[in-house]
């Protein structure tokens, strides 16, 4: 059994993605050939906003969020420690400070209440309202609050309502990291489109893959996707040997683009197959207590980048995990440790019991196999297993 089954898929659209590399290899166009504008025009009314921009990551595609914001050195930008390494890497890349705010224990997203309190604690250089890091303590009048960065984890969008009128209250730019969260939707609204600028990614494994590197950007805004196109091969003004500002080379392969537009026609299908297999998990889980199975508020649709499950203890987790690898069931933590735990951060100073929540989660969780063309009786069969190893 995969953790995650790419071969299932590709078994399905082999034909047609063998068709469309052909065509790469017929007209040569293998840097923005025509492929890269077909895709971005498709993703962007999948999303329903005006604009996508294609980079090389999902990690470029939050990095070209942050440079068209002008993010830079004395700059805060308020994220969630309970997330991929990448969401906060690009902000200390730019020499800017990562300020994390913990997550809601049922959503494991962002929680806007502690946003608030985050920003007042910055604003106000007081530590005792929520942790800040430390060397903000210090020189709090260099350090200005510029935006949020929340993370759609797992698959579920975060309460965008709550997040961005906070941020607007604070004049917070808000780039929503939807690297896991394409195909979601937040009342009515699909993710991506739920902030000023929205990011995802197209990593083999996300819901939507290449099969290579590959990302988006997604906004609304002229002025915003301008900046971005600029930024993306080394900030070009009217062409590339007239450069208005310092980019990047971030390209979307042509490529990877072809392979997408293959796989762009099944996805919506496939976001389908993923709500089945998770209801199914759940149907045959949640009778169980001793498990909390992944919450979805009303109004709210994940597209289920993971199943993630929350065990009773740390012990509980080795069990299950140990039972299931014995019958052959692969599983995963996502995350076990939070990132102002990670040593690359131990600058910032923050410590352990910073975010109680984030770091208990971190404990306690782990993820099932997760992917649409999982079978029923393989999902019994999974289910089975955890149950057992619970002596239930
Ligand atoms: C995967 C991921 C990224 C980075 O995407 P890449 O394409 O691997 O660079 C960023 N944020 C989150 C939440 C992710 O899961």
């Amino acid at each position: 059994m995969n953790f995650v089954d790419l071969v299932a898929q590709q078994q399905r659209i082999r034909q047609k993605i063998e068709e469309k590399i052909r065509i790469v290899l017929d007209h040569g166009k293998y840097i923005m050939g025509p492929e890269i504008n077909e895709l971005e025009k498709r993703l962007a009314e999948f999303v329903g906003v005006k604009h996508c921009i294609g980079c090389a990551s999902g990690t470029d595609s939050l990095l070209m969020a942050l440079m068209a914001e002008k993010v830079g050195p004395g700059d805060a930008v308020f994220t969630t420690p309970f997330t991929f390494f990448a969401t906060a890497e690009v902000i200390s890349l730019l020499g800017a400070t990562p300020v994390f705010v913990d997550i809601d224990p049922k959503t494991f997203n962002l929680d806007p209440e502690k946003l608030a309190l985050a920003i007042k604690a910055l604003k106000a250089g007081n530590a005792s309202v929520s942790p800040l890091p430390g060397t903000i303590s210090q020189e709090l009048s260099a350090i200005t609050p510029k935006g949020v960065i929340p993370v759609n984890l797992f698959g579920l969008p975060c309460d965008y309502d709550s997040i961005n009128s906070i941020a607007k209250e604070h004049g917070l730019f808000v780039i929503e990291d939807a690297a896991q969260g394409l195909g979601g939707e937040y009342k009515g609204r699909k993710a991506g489109a739920l902030a000023d600028v929205g990011c995802t990614s197209f990593f083999p494994a996300k819901p939507l893959g290449a099969y290579g590197d590959g990302g988006a950007v997604f906004t609304d805004s002229d002025e915003m996707a301008d900046k971005l196109v600029s930024i993306r091969v080394h900030g070009q003004g009217e062409d590339k040997y007239n450069n208005v500002r310092i980019g990047l080379n971030a390209r979307l392969d042509t490529l990877q683009a072809a392979i997408l537009n293959a796989k762009l026609d099944i996805f919506p299908q496939e976001i389908d197959l993923r709500q089945d297999v998770a209801r199914r998990y759940t149907e045959l889980l949640s009778p169980y207590a001793v498990l909390q199975v992944p919450f979805v508020p009303g109004g709210y649709k994940s597209v289920w980048a993971q199943y993630s499950l929350l065990t009773g203890s740390p012990e509980s987790r080795a069990n299950i995990e140990e039972s299931l690898k014995k019958d052959g069931i692969p599983t995963a933590v996502y995350y076990p440790r939070p990132l102002h735990l990670q040593t690359a951060f131990t600058s910032l100073e923050y410590k352990e019991g910073d975010f109680p929540i984030s770091e208990d989660t971190s404990n306690r969780i782990f993820s099932l196999p997760m992917h649409p063309y999982l079978k029923v009786n393989e999902i019994e069969r999974i289910c089975a297993v955890i149950l057992a190893s619970l002596h239930l």
